[in-house]
């Protein structure tokens, strides 16, 4: 502990011995209370300023060194001071007082709790930033909780100065009111439980938790409301209806077909959805051809001379297209029809709570689920009508090479296209707004990728913006700002926008239904991914909050048990421990928290890296780039959060996705074999770096000094 901490506390400790020892604490009781008033008023009435202000004063002080005492003192500001004048001396030298010993607790407190149980702090931290004031609240109403204990405790939360002194002064405020009001009794006032009755106290404590009880009553409430106007229908042709076949709609209709509920899945479009069809599969195919070109570009490394690749653009975009085709059949309408879902192909829009027309026909369904997916986001640009533009929909039917592409936005999509276009021989520029690529992981993960991008020759425009296109003797120009006010023009055959995707709520009767959305247009779910509206359910990229295959999944599977058992059991969604990867060269795999979201969060964390370049696999295999870094808790082996950068990121991930998921910390992995030479030994490695540095050393002196002992 720094050493003013420690002067703070022995002070601190200092004062109450002080306190105790001279005798003080006989002066904090009702008798001595009672048998001094008429001198403390007669000197009231002789010096009213001064006595207000020593009165002030020695409250704001034990309040803040949080020597008890407080209900005597507001007693006595009543009896002294009368009502109204003794309220306004209580009510803010109490609130002053706890505002003190609020900061003194942050100050010697907030950081060694923060650092030895940040894991654990973490959910708290995230309900008191957003919520704090409704906490507090309701904690000063319960008269119960001591005094000193919730300064002692919001001290240790990330809540603000500012909430946390008015939200007490209001909270306070009945509490005193009531006090102060007997002190003007006084003499009728035997003993401090007369006041505080267990009948007050409970009518507080009601008061206090009413907020709370309110709460989930009025969000119930609300969402009945909105079943009003419709008639239920009697009987329903489906427990289940699912609208969107992608891999939230899939995993949804499997798992009802798989509980026996008569489910029924429509798809406007192709079956796989996105991931299938215009997202996962034709993406990552053309990573692995283009991985394929980028190693014999370096064939050196390996000892071969000379090695070079023919290939045709269209060739190896129409690769893509038939891996489409070859696992098209694991989401076709007939395997899930063999599972027992009944598929129909149309585009369906919801009517009411419980009713869809889909081709022609109204269908019902005691409970919806809405997985309609994404679109890609097109800018309103000037000129975007005479350029040739694609996005994530339409690029993968492109066949003739543009020589010279613009990819817009540096988030995952962008950056896994730019490289393989690029690869593909397109020379590709890459604006992105941000002042680096990836900016949701941490800089030095960013920077490695940025390296790499500019080492193949991708031109990176950042902190630039489109302005506007146009075209001009049949060449197409983009006119683009720079930070500073800059500007430039570049000539370009095609543009890719990867700028982010919107969610597919639109034009389905949502709105009608009063289905509320978030800021960003996403279907608003609650912990139970269920809409505003109890009948209608929601999961995948409309309802978010990631835009990933697997997290579609994961979600799936609380939208349906929920919807489909909500009679009886209600499942929280779970969104810990969803490992995220870019499939780029370097690899970016991650999952929990990294630096940047820990230091966001206000977490004191601690973080072991072990570099890649100390993998023999890595070195044998020619692949050294990049590192894997693990935040813990200090000096513990707990996992908060991964990054991996480098070859196979995203299959050394899920060792530790399973470690997080499951509580396992770093010395299990280190206990566990890896096979040598693998690319997995890094996780172990890693784990040993941790251990390294929390070797115990007392042990150690002592082994050392036990061994030159035997040695003699
Ligand atoms: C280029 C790219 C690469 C990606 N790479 C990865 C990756 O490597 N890993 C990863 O995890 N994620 C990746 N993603 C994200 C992933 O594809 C999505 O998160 C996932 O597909 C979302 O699934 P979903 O079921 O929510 O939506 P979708 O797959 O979009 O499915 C929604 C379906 O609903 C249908 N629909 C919409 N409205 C209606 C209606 N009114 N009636 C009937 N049907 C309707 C649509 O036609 C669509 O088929 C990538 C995305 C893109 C664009």
């Amino acid at each position: 502990m720094p050493i003013k901490k420690i002067i703070i506390v022995s002070g601190l400790l200092l004062v109450f011995i002080a306190f105790y020892g001279f005798g003080f604490d006989q002066y904090i009781e009702l008798t001595a209370l009672k048998q001094k008033s008429s001198e403390l008023i007669a000197y009231y009435e002789m010096n009213p300023w001064q006595a207000s202000g020593w009165f002030f004063l020695i409250y704001v002080v034990s309040s803040a060194v949080s020597i008890p005492g407080a209900s005597i003192l507001t007693l006595a500001g009543g009896a002294i001071f009368g009502f109204s004048w003794g309220l306004v001396l209580v009510s803010f030298a109490s609130t002053l007082g706890a505002s003190l010993a609020f900061l003194l607790s942050r100050y010697v407190l907030h950081d060694w709790v923060q650092n030895h149980f940040s894991s654990r702090l973490a959910d708290i931290n995230a309900g008191v930033k957003k919520e704090g004031a409704f906490y507090l609240f309701g904690l000063r109403l319960v008269v119960v909780f001591p005094f000193w204990l919730v300064n002692l405790l919001m001290g240790l939360t990330p809540i603000k100065l500012k909430t946390y002194f008015w939200v007490s002064q209001l909270g306070m405020f009945p509490a005193t009111v009531l006090f102060v009001n007997a002190g003007t009794q006084l003499a009728t006032v035997q003993q401090l439980s007369d006041i505080l009755s267990p009948a007050v106290a409970i009518s507080f404590a009601l008061l206090g938790l009413l907020p709370f009880i309110m709460k989930p009553i009025l969000a119930a409430i609300a969402r009945y409301q909105s079943l009003k106007g419709y008639t239920k229908p009697e009987q329903f042709d489906y427990n289940l209806i699912v609208i969107g076949a992608g891999a939230a709609g899939l995993v949804s209709s499997y798992i009802a077909a798989a509980v026996k509920a008569k489910v029924l899945l429509i798809e406007k479009h192709k079956m796989g959805g996105d991931c299938l069809n215009t997202g996962c599969v034709p993406s990552k195919s053309l990573i692995q051809s283009t991985r394929f070109l980028a190693d014999i570009a370096h064939s050196k490394k390996y000892g071969i001379s000379k090695a070079s690749a023919e290939f045709n653009f269209a060739d190896v975009m129409q690769r893509a297209a038939d891996i489409i085709t070859k696992i098209e059949p694991h989401d076709s309408v007939e395997r899930y029809q063999q599972m027992g879902v009944e598929c129909v192909q149309a585009e369906a829009r919801v009517l009411s709570p419980w009713e869809i027309e889909v081709a022609g026909k109204k269908v019902t369904a005691r409970r919806l689920i809405i997985a309609t997916g994404a679109k890609p986001r097109v800018p309103n640009i000037k000129g975007l009508d005479q350029v040739r533009f694609y996005t994530s929909d339409t690029i993968w039917s492109c066949r003739v090479r543009p020589e010279r592409l613009l990819v817009v936005g540096g988030g995952p999509i962008g950056c896994e296209l730019s490289q393989v276009f690029n690869r593909l021989g397109c020379q590709v520029t890459l604006i992105v707004s941000a002042e680096r690529l990836l900016k949701t992981e941490d800089e030095d993960a960013s920077a490695l990728l940025m390296t790499q991008f500019e080492a193949e020759g991708i031109e990176l425009k950042l902190q630039h913006s489109l302005e506007s296109f146009s075209v001009e003797a049949g060449e197409s120009y983009a006119h683009i700002q720079a930070q500073q006010g800059a500007r430039l023009t570049l000539k370009f055959d095609a543009v890719l926008f990867a700028i982010g995707r919107q969610a597919n709520t639109q034009n389905m009767g949502l709105e009608e239904l009063g289905v509320e959305l978030t800021a960003t247009g996403n279907i608003s779910v609650d912990q139970y991914m269920r809409s505003s509206v109890p009948t209608v359910y929601a999961c995948g990229d409309v309802a978010g909050p990631y835009q990933l295959t697997h997290a579609a999944a994961h979600y799936a599977w609380y939208s349906t048990v929920n919807s489909l058992f909500s009679d009886w059991w209600h499942f929280k969604a779970d969104h810990r421990v969803i490992p995220r990867v870019t499939f780029c060269q370097p690899e970016i795999a991650s999952v929990g928290l990294n630096e940047q979201s820990a230091k966001k969060a206000g977490l004191v964390t601690e973080t072991t890296l072990f570099k890649l370049d100390e993998l023999d696999r890595a070195i044998i295999d020619g692949k050294t780039t990049g590192y894997i870094k693990v935040l813990t808790p200090v000096a513990n082996d707990k996992i908060l959060g991964v990054t991996i950068v480098g070859e196979h990121a995203g299959e050394l991930l899920p060792e530790f996705v399973l470690a997080m998921k499951h509580g396992l910390g770093l010395n299990k992995i280190l206990a566990t074999i890896h096979a040598y030479p693998t690319w997995a030994e890094a996780n172990k490695y890693t784990a040993g770096v941790w251990k390294k540095n929390h070797q115990p050393r007392r042990v150690l002196n002592f082994l050392e000094r036990y061994h030159a002992a035997k040695r003699r």
